[in-house]
C-alpha cells in the first residue's frame, strides 16, 4: 500500500488525539509524529511518547539546527514537528499521522507536498464545549483560550483534502481510515461547510458570552 504523512488538524477538543489513537490500534502500519513543545506535560502524559517537553531554549535550538520540519506558536505554547519522524515513515513504508495545528498544516502543504490532510470538525459547537469542558485537562481561562482560537482554526476546514465530522467516534475512525486506504468515496458525506461552522461557532461564542457574564472570564493565563 502507499503509504504518506496524513495531518490531523481540529479545534482543540473536537477529538483528533482520541481517533488517532484507534487508528494506530487498528493499523500496524502507522506511526504518530511525537512534536516537540513548550507546554507543561498534563497528568497522565509522558515525555517522548506523547510530547518531547522541552523547554524554550532548547527548542529555540531545534529550530536553529532546522531539527523541526514545521513549527507554531499555538495557544501561548511552541509546537513542532521534527524533521526525524517524517524522514524515518517516509523510508520505512509507513504511514504517518501528525496532529498539528492549522498553520502547521499550511506550513506541511509546502515542506510535505504528498501529505494528505483531514480536518476534524465537531458535530456541534455544544459536543466541542462539552468534549473540551469534560476533557478536564484545562482551566477555564486555557479552554477560554481554544475555543476563542477555534473560532478562526474553523474557518480552515475547506482548505483541507477532506472534512471528517466527528459525530460517532467509530464511524469518525473509519472515515479516516478510508482516507488512508484511498477509499475516499466510502467517506460519509457532509452538510455545507459553511452551515456546521456557523453553528459551531454561534455556540462557542454564546458559552464565552456566558462565561463573561457568570465571572469566569479572565484575559490572563
Ligand atoms: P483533541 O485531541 O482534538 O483536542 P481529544 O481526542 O482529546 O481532542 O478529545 C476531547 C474529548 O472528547 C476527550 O475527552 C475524548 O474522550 C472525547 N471524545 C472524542 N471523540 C468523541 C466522540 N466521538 N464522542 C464523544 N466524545 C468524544
Ligand atoms: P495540545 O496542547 O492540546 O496537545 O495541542 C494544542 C494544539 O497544538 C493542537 O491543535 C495540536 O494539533 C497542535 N500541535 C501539536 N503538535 C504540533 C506541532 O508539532 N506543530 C504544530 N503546528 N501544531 C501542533
Amino acid at each position: 500500500m502507499k503509504t504518506f504523512p496524513l495531518v490531523l488538524s481540529a479545534p482543540s477538543g473536537a477529538g483528533k488525539t482520541t481517533i488517532a489513537r484507534r487508528l494506530r490500534e487498528r493499523r500496524g502500519d502507522v506511526d504518530f509524529s511525537v512534536s516537540a513543545t513548550t507546554r507543561l506535560p498534563r497528568p497522565g502524559e509522558r515525555d517522548g511518547v506523547d510530547y518531547h517537553f522541552v523547554p524554550e531554549d532548547e527548542f529555540r535550538r531545534m529550530i536553529a539546527a532546522g531539527a523541526l520540519i514545521e513549527w507554531a506558536q499555538v495557544h501561548g505554547a511552541f509546537y513542532g514537528t521534527p524533521r526525524s519522524y517524517v524522514d524515518d515513515a517516509a523510508r520505512n513504508g509507513r504511514f504517518l499521522l501528525l496532529d498539528i495545528d492549522v498553520q502547521g498544516a499550511r506550513l506541511i502543504r509546502n515542506a510535505v507536498p504528498e501529505a494528505v490532510h483531514v480536518f476534524i470538525l465537531p458535530p456541534s459547537g455544544r459536543a466541542l464545549v462539552q468534549r473540551l469542558v469534560g476533557r478536564g485537562s484545562e482551566d477555564d481561562a486555557r479552554v477560554q483560550r481554544r475555543l476563542r482560537n477555534a473560532l478562526d482554526e474553523i474557518g480552515t476546514a475547506s482548505e483541507f483534502d477532506h472534512v471528517v465530522v466527528n459525530d460517532e467516534l467509530d464511524a469518525a475512525v473509519r472515515d479516516v481510515n478510508a482516507v488512508l486506504e484511498g477509499r475516499v468515496h466510502a467517506l460519509r458525506p457532509h452538510p455545507p461547510l459553511e452551515g456546521i461552522v456557523g453553528e459551531i461557532r454561534f455556540e462557542i461564542e454564546r458559552h464565552l458570552d456566558a462565561s463573561v457574564a457568570d465571572g469566569r472570564a479572565t484575559g490572563q493565563l
